[in-house]
């Protein structure tokens, strides 16, 4: 049997596509489980006008692997509903309620927050079917944008990135594309350990100061609503301009894909620190090791938001979690960079081997793989 439906087929996966369609409520979706070797999957819920079946198969084998890395009890899946985010409240808690009565019985997947959906569209899961993370503080959930936990792993990762480069964090210069939720909270540990933030952006421009600026007075002003690039004691630059800021660490925490061919060499750096999911092209990869910058990829980097929602889900607390992305990222970042030092690999493909191991080995302790 060689449907198109298996074109996405190999040795790991996926388990499960599963393509979800109830007129009446006008919802339609897709579930992917990719793997389930380690554990039930987990993976956001995607809301956005423009998904696919393929993209979801994507993001849910970014998760079988990210989820590895990190040694959770966890496979990899991820769901994506084919709506506009910015529907009204009313008809968007109807549309996730919906979603979640239909993946009910798809009791190897368990949703988070991603892309168009939070901890509300938690909650209503939450209440529908008893399965989800990312979910509010009044219903147990530790929330894990608020407190950071993304930025603070990303801050672990580069104090151990220092060692494998002429750098040391105390007075690194950083610059941060993207400063929402991620960015805004590695900003800000990372100040905590000496560097100093000279650039930031977000959708609408970009500020610089060479001599530095403070963190909590630029998170509190784009905080207020107000556009980064009016902020007074940085310098205006387009948006797209932040990629020319010299800097020590460049922090990428904004879209998929931002860094490509075009526009990789204008980054002046000595680490990439990946924040947001593939946001550097595999050419823009390569160019970037070819000429010595150090990259951190995306699923050991930003495993912070999963390690979290892994300890709410097994009933952990703020503090455990905390304690455990920091344990996690300060080994898996050294395992991946001493084995991409030590095989002459890029560290991409020396994650991909860590990750691709784990799963292989937990796929053989399984009756079914
Ligand atoms: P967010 O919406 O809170 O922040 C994103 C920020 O990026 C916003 O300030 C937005 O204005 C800005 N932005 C958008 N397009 C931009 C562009 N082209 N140039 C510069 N800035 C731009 O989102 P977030 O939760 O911080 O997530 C950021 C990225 O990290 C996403 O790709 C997300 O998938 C990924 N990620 C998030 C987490 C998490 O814990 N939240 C975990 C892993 C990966």
């Amino acid at each position: 049997m060689t449907a198109d439906i298996f074109r996405f087929a190999d040795d790991l996966g996926p388990a499960k596509i599963v393509h979800i369609y109830k007129p009446s409520v006008n919802l339609k979706a897709i579930v992917v489980v990719d793997n389930v070797a380690a554990g039930p999957a987990i993976g956001g819920t995607r809301m956005a006008p423009d998904v696919s079946v393929e993209e979801c198969f994507r993001l849910a084998r970014a998760m079988t692997f990210k989820n590895a890395a990190a040694g959770l009890a966890h496979g990899g899946g991820k769901s994506v509903i084919s709506a506009d985010p910015a529907m009204l409240a009313d008809q968007k808690e109807e549309t996730i309620r919906a979603f979640a009565s239909a993946i009910v019985d798809i009791t190897d997947y368990i949703a988070g927050p991603d892309m168009g959906t939070d901890e509300s569209a938690m909650a209503w899961i939450q209440d529908e079917i008893g399965r989800s993370v990312g979910l509010p503080r009044e219903l147990g959930g530790i929330p894990l944008d608020e407190i950071g936990a993304t930025g603070f792993g990303l801050a672990v990762a580069a104090e151990v990135a220092q060692d494998f480069c002429d750098l040391k964090l105390d007075g690194a210069r950083i610059v941060v594309q993207g400063f929402g939720s991620v960015g805004k909270h590695a900003a800000r540990f990372l100040a905590e350990k000496g560097a100093v933030l000279v650039g930031a952006s977000d959708s609408k421009g970009a500020t610089v100061n060479q001599e530095g600026m403070e963190v909590a007075d630029l998170i509190a002003f784009k905080d207020s609503g107000k556009p980064i690039a009016g902020y007074p004691n940085g310098k205006k630059l387009k948006r797209d301009d932040i990629v020319g800021v010299p800097c020590d660490i460049w922090i990428l925490a904004a879209r998929p894909d931002v860094i490509h061919a075009d526009n990789v060499d204008g980054l002046d750096c000595k680490i990439v620190l990946q924040g947001a999911n593939i946001p550097v092209t595999l050419e823009a990869e390569a160019a970037l090791h070819k000429r010595g910058v150090l990259c951190v990829p995306d699923f050991i980097a930003n495993a912070g938001g999963v390690i979290c929602a892994a300890v709410e889900y097994h009933g952990g607390a703020q503090s455990s979690a905390f304690a455990i992305i920091e344990e996690k990222l300060r080994t898996n970042t050294r395992e991946v960079l001493q084995a991409a030092k030590d095989e002459g690999l890029k560290p991409r493909e020396a994650a991909i081997k860590l990750a691709d191991t784990r799963v292989r080995s937990a796929m053989k302790l399984r009756r079914w793989g």
